[in-house]
């Protein structure tokens, strides 16, 4: 590795270990009673909060938003790949920009933007995506960088979901932003929305997206259970020695309200500092869980569905687990993804992209378009090369994929 290289390296090690032990200092320190008891308010403040919104809750968790399994003959040659997936789900990132700084997904120094010219404009973006949705996808998840910062997002919103075809119109946002902007998103036809949040506790908040805004995110997750979203997903990246003494205070969101907590295992990507050490595995979460919840019982998952999903007797809301490291769910893959500067990404994991902003740029006819998109498809690999080998695999920072 270079000498430029190594030391980028090892600053980013210095941040993450120096801000846990920051974290950890608040534990030994004098201010241990304080720190605690900012803990234990701010949870009961939340606690309080949850049971005086509980009577908002219209009805439970139902979690199937994907159409039924049957194959499906709407299903172009172009989405299916040499294992016989059909790829009927398209992410698109709508922005490279966001308004926190994750330090799972955003390098400690930020990432190089792309110029503006050299992203998709709105027209180029609605021309591909009704080309897949023409061609058999129905499900397009809108995420970023932040993708409700954009302030075009109800134009987009209500674009997209006007495509003939399209079953779902997903949004995967941190919340910082949304709450205000929901009624109208559910409009123009947003039908489901993923809040991230990874910590019930503003001051981890505010160390881990080194940005402040807790209270807005649990405001906007309220938001969305108020306009009828139901589930609401709640995303939580789960890293032992930040929030995975958090797992269960997560799942007591679910007890009243229609809410999908899913727990997400931690994946490596460029510049987020991965170790495995970090990694909370799938079996020890449910292991943890099944103690205190001995209620749970596992519900019958899509076969392309990326969570183990759970319920918990008696509890509104539902559980999920999305162990992309310990138990990958390639095998069932159907996701594609369209990166804002309009590189296609076939796997997550899979540093392989192919332009098509260029050709659309040159004037590629639907036809040409579709060749290099189907072109793509058919290199997908059958799974990801597993865990270790990704983490040493060159990809890009979370933020310019999309998650
Ligand atoms: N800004 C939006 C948000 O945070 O929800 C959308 C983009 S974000 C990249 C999409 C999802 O990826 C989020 O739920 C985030 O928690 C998740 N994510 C980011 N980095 C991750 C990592 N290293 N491991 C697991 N999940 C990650
Ligand atoms: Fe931004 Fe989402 Fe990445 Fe956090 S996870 S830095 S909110 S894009």
């Amino acid at each position: 590795m270079k000498a430029a290289k190594m030391r980028r390296y090892a600053s980013k090690i210095t941040d993450w270990h120096l801000g846990l032990r920051r974290l950890n200092f608040f534990l030994v320190n004098s201010e241990v009673r304080s720190y605690h008891s900012v803990l234990r308010s701010s949870k009961d403040d939340y606690r309080h909060k949850s049971v005086a919104k509980m009577n908002y809750a219209t009805s439970c968790v139902n979690l199937s938003e994907d159409p039924p399994k049957e194959k499906d003959n709407r299903v172009s040659d172009m989405l299916i790949d040499s294992y016989g997936r059909m790829h009927t789900y398209l992410r698109i990132s709508l922005t490279e920009r966001c308004n926190l700084r994750c330090q799972y997904c955003m390098p400690a120094e930020g990432v190089d933007l792309t110029p503006k010219p050299e992203l998709l404009s709105l027209t180029e973006i609605l021309r591909l995506a009704n080309l897949f949705v023409t061609s058999g996808v129905y499900k397009i998840r809108l995420t970023g960088g932040e993708p409700a910062i954009r302030k075009d997002i109800e134009d987009v919103c209500l674009h997209l979901s006007n495509l003939n075809g399209l079953k779902t119109l997903a949004m995967t946002t941190n919340g910082l932003t949304l709450a205000r902007k929901l009624p109208k998103l559910k409009e123009c036809g947003l039908t489901s929305i993923n809040i991230s949040l990874d910590t019930l506790v503003p001051a981890k908040f505010e160390f881990l997206t080194r940005r402040k805004g807790h209270e807005k995110v649990m405001e906007s997750i309220n938001a969305a259970i108020d306009v009828g979203y139901n589930p609401v997903k709640v995303n939580c990246v789960v890293m032992r020695g930040f929030n995975d003494d958090e797992i269960c205070d997560f799942i007591e969101l679910t007890r009243d309200r229609p809410i999908n907590i899913r727990f997400i295992e931690f994946m490596p990507f460029d510049g987020n500092v991965w170790n495995v050490k970090k990694l909370v595995s799938y079996s020890e979460m449910l292991d943890r869980v099944v103690k205190k919840f001995p209620g749970l019982r596992r519900l019958q998952d899509h076969p392309t569905e990326t969570a183990k999903n759970f319920k918990i007797d008696g509890h509104c809301g539902t559980v999920s687990f999305i162990t992309s490291m310990t138990e990958h769910f390639c095998a069932g893959c159907n996701r594609l993804r369209l990166l804002a500067d309009g590189n296609f990404k076939v796997c997550l994991f899979g540093p392989s992209e192919v332009s098509l902003r260029d050709p659309l740029r040159q004037h590629a006819s639907d036809d040409e378009l579709r060749e290099i998109i189907g072109a793509a498809v058919k290199r997908k690999k059958a799974s990801h090369a597993g865990m270790f080998d990704i983490a040493k695999t060159a990809n890009r920072p979370m933020i310019h994929i999309g998650g």
